[in-house]
């Protein structure tokens, strides 16, 4: 299962085994945050695999 990564700038969402040098969306060398789902309280497959407690809108970051 490839990993899930989310674009701390844009909030672009890619799977990938690593992140891009550079986020395809929005073309900066972007911090790439891991959200792929581990737990199946985030809906497994049917969610595309994100973990949504993981994803926030880049200006709120990301919380623990
Ligand atoms: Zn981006």
């Amino acid at each position: 299962m490839k990993t899930t990564w989310s674009c701390s700038n844009c909030g672009y969402v890619l799977e990938a085994d690593t992140p891009p040098e550079k986020c395809p969306s929005c073309g900066q060398q972007c911090a790439f945050t891991d959200v792929t789902c581990y737990t199946p309280e985030c809906g497994g497959p049917e969610s595309g695999n994100i973990d949504p407690k993981l994803i926030n809108t880049p200006e709120q970051g990301i919380k623990q």
